[in-house]
């Protein structure tokens, strides 16, 4: 795979580059504010390398999930500014993806310049599962540039027109953050120093089930937390209240149980409340004690302590998954206490996932504390699941 320091090396001053970043960050519903611009600066390094090697750079970015046609509530204009910011230049936003106003200000930039792309989801090709709906957008998107650049990490489990079909069309690399996430990767996946524990929270157990099952012959211990315990309590028998749970879910959870004997650890003990919100009363049960007309929020302190023990030795640890839902202060408690220890591991410490990203960085927790933060959830765990990521095979080409 060829690197962008590899085409930076060849000389990339005056040669217009098409830049494919991941600049998904969340937005507060009501103000429409940068609630965390992690991945702003994540894909800084590589910006910035190019911008000094004199540039012309084209962004094409994504935000959220708008249905295939421009609407303002998901434009990138609030990141066109942040990034700006950052980089301490004016970031021009086209009004259009790759259109007649992108094509206007992508041949007016000067060496060093930046422009970043409206949403490419405003196009419906970019998603399409039609091969020619989105070579069409790919054309236009490698007519803006002479060379592709990937540095979404975040985004390269997915065949999309910015980032498979357009790589196929122009010279292509990988940027730094990409080179980055794969390096951390392949060392999870090789020969990963012993005891390797997995952390696994968040909400939906069914998307993470895959993960589960790929990993459990590999790990030494998996610690599952979060909204996706509940299925495991469940098929363990425990009764779990109003809290998540996927019915259809329940007899694989108890499979894998069996098969993983002592492996899989689960919590002991958890926060409830009658309501989701944070004025609610809570009570810490047991975990065959959850009332049936309460939710578990939050895994509760005994789990924190069982959860650090088991983390105390190991030297290699991925976390993916917030343990409880840490956006409402009561139920903060559990992750913060596994993302301290999680980045007291000595040895390789991997934080994946957007939510578990932005957790570590809203509860105040140092970042340098960990081996690495992954931007990418999915594409992550995707690739621990060892499947082909169709963003990187491309790239390899
Ligand atoms: P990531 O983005 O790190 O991969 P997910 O998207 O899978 O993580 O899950 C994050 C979400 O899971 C958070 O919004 C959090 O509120 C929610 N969550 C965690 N624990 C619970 C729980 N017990 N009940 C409901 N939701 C939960
Ligand atoms: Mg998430």
């Amino acid at each position: 795979m060829r690197s962008v320091d590899d085409l930076i090396a060849e000389g990339v001053s005056g040669r217009r580059v098409l830049l494919r970043a991941d600049l998904n960050v969340p937005l507060d519903k009501k103000t429409g504010a940068i609630t965390d611009d992690g991945r702003i600066r994540a894909s800084l390094p590589t910006l910035q390398a190019l911008r000094e090697a004199g540039a012309r750079v084209v962004v094409a970015a994504h935000l959220g999930r708008p249905k295939g046609t421009p609407d303002p509530q998901f434009s990138l204009a609030p990141v066109a500014a942040r990034l700006g910011e950052l980089l301490g230049t004016t970031v021009p936003l086209a009004a259009d993806v790759a259109g007649e106003d992108a094509r206007e200000k992508a041949a007016a930039l000067g060496d060093g310049d930046v422009l970043l792309l409206e949403n490419v989801r405003f196009e419906a090709a970019e998603t399409s599962k039609d091969d020619a709906e989105r070579g069409a957008l790919a054309d236009r998107l490698a007519a803006l540039a002479d060379v592709y650049v990937d540095d979404a990490f975040g985004a390269v489990h997915r065949a999309h027109a910015s980032v498979f079909d357009v790589a196929e069309r122009i010279p292509h690399s990988a940027g730094r953050l990409v080179a980055r996430e794969l390096e951390v990767l392949t060392r999870l996946t090789t020969e990963p120093e012993r005891p390797y524990v997995v952390v696994l929270g968040g909400s939906k157990v069914s998307d993470k089930l895959a993960v589960i099952e790929a990993l459990l012959p590999k790990v030494d211990r998996l610690l599952v937390g979060g909204g996706m315990c509940f299925t495991f309590l469940a098929a363990q028998g425990h009764g779990v209240g109003k809290s998540l749970l996927e019915v259809d879910q329940v007899e694989t959870c108890r499979r894998l149980l069996a098969e993983a004997g002592d492996r899989i650890v689960l919590p002991v003990d958890v926060v409830c409340t009658p309501e989701f919100s944070a004025d609610a009363p809570t009570t810490t049960v047991p975990v065959d004690a959850i009332p049936d007309d309460q939710m578990g929020l939050d895994v509760g302190p005994r789990t924190v302590e069982l959860f650090g023990t088991t983390l105390g030795d190991a030297r290699t640890v991925f976390w993916n998954g917030p343990m409880g839902v840490f956006e409402l202060a009561p139920f903060q408690a559990g992750t913060r206490g596994v993302a301290q220890a999680v980045s007291a591991v000595d040895g390789l410490s991997v934080v994946g996932g957007g939510d578990s990203a932005a957790a570590v960085r809203a509860l105040g927790l140092d970042e340098s504390a960990y081996g690495h933060i992954s931007t990418g959830g999915g594409a992550s765990l995707e690739y621990l699941e060892g499947r082909d990521l169709p963003g990187l095979a491309v790239l390899a080409d």
